[in-house]
């Protein structure tokens, strides 16, 4: 067999593409951790910010000595900023062989193999309707699973090169979930991950009248499984159905990714969201009120064209009302294609970086906050393998998400433990296994 190298960059949708182009391209390659030793070279890419895209050119300028070294390496790039920039990647690496789009993950064999025999391609269609979608085959005992349910976006906030490079918004009919989900309980596998760039606008445009929670129940009502998720989720579009699913779906898990961006009403309407910031704050105590200790984190952009020291000032405060238990937060850049990209006023990278700054100093504070008051408890940990950091420790998620190290046998991976929680740190909490009791 030969040897396939994959890079991803970017977020879960991304991951699960990856996994679907290792999935068909297994028939040929199998996949290697040594890039010196690829026989192909796949980068699946992220355009969401300028810098996560400068991080893929640099890799791919990195990359001409392996070339050099390996000429018969096939080396590809794909995702994002594959579907972006189209044919002008060819030129700025000429030892590029492959380009391919967020549509054209099945074709890869095809693809890969006209590069072979030493044509340089390039397949960056964007069609409406979803690309024929292979099913998904899981690893021998797989434990999580990121289950793409739609395709694309059509929100278009006005930062967002997403549905620029993803195209429309498309759902998957709920069967060819619920088989792909059912396959992977049949593996042993224990907590299933809905993905989609807006999960809450699911089963528009399906022959099926089907929403997002009725997909929700459907899945929580399946044999063996212990935890389920979600993301993303648009504030707009999170409904009280759905804020009740929480309470009533006993597998779904107490965190929500609802990304807020700002906590300036102004700043809201220039980024084209559909929401206020009164309607945001409404949802979130709505949700606590209905799921007492849930898991909120959001992300936020600083430094949107024209944000002013006030604008910011209501984005710190809506942190603090919020009581966000974790935020992901960016610097603004202007992508191309997107009409926040066009507007005046653009601010300074210094002005950017210091309130960056300022915003994640106040997050790490709320974050350790949220993380102490749950030392001393004990909870659930879906261990999901080795710590990373302590390989001699075991890493795990609780269900609210968090990350919890623990030392304990192997054999608790994939298992679900208890864990008595004895530090917290600001990205993850340490902990003691609670042996199962005896069996009698
Ligand atoms: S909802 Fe907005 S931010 Fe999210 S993918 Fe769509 S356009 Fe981008």
């Amino acid at each position: 067999m030969k040897k396939l190298y994959l890079r991803t960059f970017g977020c879960q949708m991304n991951v699960a593409d990856s996994e679907l182009m290792a999935q068909v391209l297994a028939g040929e390659y199998v996949l290697t951790q040594q890039a010196e030793e690829a026989d192909l070279y796949l980068i699946n890419t992220c355009a969401i910010r300028r810098k996560a895209e400068e991080k893929v050119l640099s890799l791919l300028g990195s990359l001409k000595g392996l070339k050099k070294r390996r000429p018969q390496l096939i080396l590809g790039v794909g995702g994002c900023v594959a579907q972006q920039e189209g044919e002008r990647l060819l030129a700025v690496a000429p030892h590029l062989d492959l380009v391919f789009g967020t549509h054209g993950i099945y074709r890869l064999p095809q693809m890969v193999r006209a590069a072979a025999a030493g044509r340089r391609v390039v397949e960056v269609d964007l069609k409406p309707g979803l690309p024929p979608w292979p099913q998904r085959q899981w690893p021998p005992k797989p434990v999580k699973a990121l289950v793409t349910i739609m395709k694309g976006c059509d929100n278009f906030c006005s930062f967002c090169v997403v549905p620029h490079v993803r195209g429309r918004e498309e759902s998957r009919p709920p069967s060819v979930i619920t088989a792909e989900i059912a396959d992977f309980l049949a593996a042993g596998g224990k907590e299933v991950t809905l993905l989609g760039q807006n999960v809450n606008s699911y089963g528009r445009g399906l022959p099926e009248p089907i929403t997002f929670p009725d997909l929700l129940r459907r899945v929580s009502a399946m044999e063996g499984l212990a935890r389920l998720r979600f993301a993303t989720s648009h504030p707009r579009d999170l409904s009280a159905d759905l804020i009740s699913t929480f309470l009533d779906l006993p597998p779904l898990c107490e965190h929500l990714h609802l990304p807020v961006q700002s906590g300036s009403n102004r700043i809201l309407k220039a980024m084209n969201r559909g929401y206020t910031r009164e309607q945001y704050l409404e949802k979130v105590a709505r949700l606590r009120q209905s799921c007492p200790g849930i898991h909120i984190s959001t992300d936020l952009i600083v430094g949107f064209p024209s944000e002013t020291e006030a604008d910011f000032a209501h984005t710190l405060d809506l942190m603090a009302k919020a009581a966000f238990d974790q935020a992901f937060s960016f610097k603004y850049s202007p992508r191309p294609q997107t009409r926040a990209a066009t507007l005046p006023d653009q601010l300074p990278e210094v002005v950017k970086a210091e309130r960056l700054a300022r915003l994640q100093a106040r997050q790490d504070e709320l974050t350790i906050k949220a993380h102490g008051r749950l030392v001393g408890q004990t909870q659930e940990v879906l261990v999901e393998g080795l710590s990373k950091r302590a390989p001699e420790q075991l890493c795990g998620r609780l269900r609210t998400n968090r990350v919890v190290n623990f030392p304990g046998p192997r054999h608790l991976v994939g298992r679900l433990a208890q864990v008595h929680l004895t530090e917290a740190h600001p990205h993850s909490l340490k902990g003691r296994w609670v042996e199962d009791p005896p069996t009698p």
